[in-house]
């Protein structure tokens, strides 16, 4: 555990806490614009999301009801800046009438299951975990394209974290999710502060093409690229 724990220490020591989601733009409730937020982040980067996101809270798309019950045309109107944008209107306005199957949010939130969210069309695990960790304040940690690339590069990798599957060497989700989920206290704080510090890092230094000088985990990386 010392291992894992250590790194999150170092990472929170060089960045400082990032907190985020912030919940700014008037969602009802505010929850809720994590979840689209998850939803419209597939396949694109965050400033894209974000434009959608202004463009949603413009016209007014910001709670279950709103969505699930705007005309198709609207809801791809204010997803087109993130892209895929008539899948993702279609996805929201599926999400958005799931959430309303329960009442409402609060209803979804108290109710809804990991397994009923990987049942609908485009939540895969990692759109899933994102909502119910930082929407829903459950500790699951969240695994992206950023975490696995970090580990990788410094040599700590999960028990079996790869696996053949039709002759394609996967990465298994769930491997990695056992393993930060066994090394970690079970807090979703915490789990929420090292996705966002590792997602920095990515950015800033274990970018694609690894700019080393002053990264925070250098001392010890095997830079296994
Ligand atoms: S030292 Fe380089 S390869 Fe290792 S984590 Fe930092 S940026 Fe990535």
């Amino acid at each position: 555990m010392a291992e894992v724990l250590d790194i999150y220490q170092n990472l929170l020591e060089h960045f400082g806490k990032l907190e985020w989601w912030h919940m700014e733009r008037g969602f009802t409730p505010a929850e809720f614009e994590v979840c689209v937020g998850a939803i419209l982040t597939q396949n694109t980067s965050w400033s894209n999301v974000e434009e959608a996101l202004e463009l949603m809270k413009s016209r007014k798309l910001t709670s279950p009801l709103s969505i699930a019950t705007a005309k198709t045309k609207d809801m791809e109107e204010a997803a087109r800046p993130s892209g895929f944008y008539k899948q993702k209107a279609e996805r929201l306005k599926m999400f958005s009438d799931f959430v309303m199957g329960f009442g409402g949010f609060r209803g979804f939130s108290k109710g809804v299951t990991r397994e009923q969210l990987l049942g609908l069309k485009g939540i895969g695990p990692e759109t899933a975990d994102s909502i119910l960790l930082y929407a829903l304040n459950m500790p699951v940690f969240v695994i992206d394209a950023y975490t696995k690339r970090v580990f990788k590069r410094l040599g700590i990798l999960p028990k079996g974290y790869s696996r053949k599957i039709a002759g394609k060497t996967m990465n298994d989700y769930y491997a990695w999710k056992r393993f930060f989920e066994s090394n970690l206290p079970n807090d979703t704080n915490l789990y929420k502060e090292f996705h966002a510090l590792i997602v920095e890092l990515a950015k800033q230094h274990c970018r694609k093409k690894p700019v080393c000088a002053g990264c925070p985990l250098e001392k010890g990386c095997r830079k296994m690229i």
